[in-house]
């Protein structure tokens, strides 16, 4: 690829962005176009570095359209955009190269640096944010990024030449779907669940633009997949990694921890996942371990994932003016039943479940299981707060009828809880009846929990 070639960088959100700003930085000419408009701050970022900007529908008549544009160019697509789009088609119909901001990054990345790869349906901002806590903490120096938020292109920018780090890159398939030149020293495939098949169509093509991770491990590298994926794309006849394979084997617990600071199966899954990467760029056990052990772990966990609020147990006064304490835990992220579930099995202590906003389709009735485990009440509310109720109704005694919205059923969840309960925002929907994001959402919550505390913790 030229480096002094022509790109049209779709999409002028973050990654778009910093993709843009990279290939400038190399003498490329670049536009960014967008479907709306594009702010005031980003106008001003572009223009000062010379790069031009257009609306898509003002594209139509450019000089991209009337055929009088170069003919080497390439299209940089966001990861949110979809490949049936516009300009995709014609570039495709032009022969034109279609990459991702990933692969773009990859390409100007300096010969001291190395990356991995981490992608499944879920776990992979946890398992990226391990990593590369862990690796920091061994001395390395260690950058998480791609899908969890700071784009590639950003962090491959501001690394200087002799500059020897580690990128531990999250993936989601939107984005390995145009990657192909990325070579890491380690990849990881968590799982796979039936997830965007709005975009892929069949599990199978799913699974396919996955699996192109595993390709993408040198060959003195390590792939780390799960025992069904691993399965599944032998299975479809796919095309193995050269590289030495190793299967995530959660039950066995290789540093033989005691107490996780991570809670639950799945992050026992992805903390392991972390560890045999950090093993094999050479972190020692006695660090891995250090890590992953509660007491001395220095891991600071991303938020809205069974993010506990406050430091520990928070101790409220009941109405009769008895302490009790409540463990008051935000996972907000979970934005599907199957996540609510994983959750839920994370706890032995009885919890008061939070579960609402705007419903995806799932159907809740797995939740119902959990009343005969951990589940003490399940206060629904939101758009799905009805849905809810009526398919929930066989296990009626455990079910609030009263709230409306999150912070009311907050509220009551709190005010009939007992010493020892959790308090769990687990939703298992999304979150746009009531809130901007799930981010949102979460924070609002905490801010609730927190007040809530700070009025009556002794
Ligand atoms: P992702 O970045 O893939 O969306 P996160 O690390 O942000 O994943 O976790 C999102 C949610 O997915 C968590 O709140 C949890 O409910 C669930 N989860 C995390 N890790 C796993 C795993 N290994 N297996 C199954 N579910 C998981």
């Amino acid at each position: 690829m030229s480096l002094m070639g022509n790109f049209l960088v779709l999409g002028a959100a973050k990654s778009g962005i910093a993709a843009a700003l990279l290939l400038k930085k190399q003498g490329a000419w670049v536009c960014v176009i967008d479907q709306h408009t594009i702010s005031d701050d980003v106008k001003y970022v572009l223009t000062k570095q010379d790069i031009f900007f257009e609306i898509a529908e003002h594209v139509e008549n450019s000089r991209i359209f009337t055929g009088n544009f170069a003919a080497d160019w390439a299209l940089v697509v966001s990861p949110g955009i979809s490949l049936e789009n516009e300009f995709v088609r014609f570039a495709k119909a032009n022969q034109r190269p279609v990459v991702s901001e990933i692969e773009v990054a990859s390409w100007f990345l300096n010969d001291k640096t190395v990356c991995v790869g981490i992608t499944g349906t879920n776990g992979k901002s946890t398992t990226a944010s391990y990593t590369a806590q862990l690796l920091a903490r061994a001395g390395k120096n260690a950058y998480a990024c791609g899908n969890i938020g700071t784009p590639f292109s950003q962090i491959v920018m501001n690394i200087s030449k002799n500059e020897k780090a580690v990128c531990v890159l999250e993936l989601s398939s939107y984005q390995l779907e145009t990657t192909q030149s990325l070579q890491c020293v380690c990849t990881a495939i968590l799982n796979l669940q039936n997830d965007h098949l709005e975009r892929h169509k069949t599990f199978e093509e799913y699974l396919r633009v996955k699996w192109k991770l595993a390709l993408m491990t040198r060959a003195d590298g390590l792939f780390i997949v799960d025992a069904q994926v691993l399965q599944k794309a032998r299975a479809l006849g796919l095309a193995q990694p050269q590289c030495k394979v190793e299967i995530l084997n959660f039950k066995n617990n290789l540093w033989n921890v005691q107490n996780p600071c991570l809670l639950g199966d799945h992050n026992f899954a992805n903390v392991m996942c972390a560890s045999l990467i950090a093993r094999h760029l050479g972190v020692s056990d006695e660090i891995i371990k250090l890590q992953w052990e509660k007491q001395t772990s220095q891991y600071v966990p991303l938020p809205h994932r069974l993010e506990r609020v406050g430091s520990f147990c928070q101790e409220f006064v009941d109405i009769q003016g008895r302490k009790k304490r409540v463990v008051i835990m935000n996972d907000s992220k979970a934005t599907n039943v199957e996540s609510t579930l994983v959750a839920l099995k994370s706890f032995d202590a009885p919890v008061r479940l939070l579960l609402g906003g705007k419903p995806k389709g799932d159907s809740y009735i797995p939740i119902a299981n959990f009343t005969q485990k951990n589940i003490v009440k399940i206060y629904p509310f939101g758009a799905a707060r009805n849905v809810i109720l009526e398919e929930l109704n066989p296990v009626h005694e455990f079910l609030s009828k009263a709230q409306t919205c999150l912070l009311d059923a907050a509220q009551q969840a709190l005010l009939e809880s007992c010493d020892g309960d959790v308090i769990l925002l687990s939703p298992a929907c999304s979150s746009f009846d009531e809130f901007q994001n799930f981010e949102h959402r979460g924070d609002v919550f905490r801010n609730w929990a927190l007040s809530c505390c700070e009025g009556s913790s002794h």
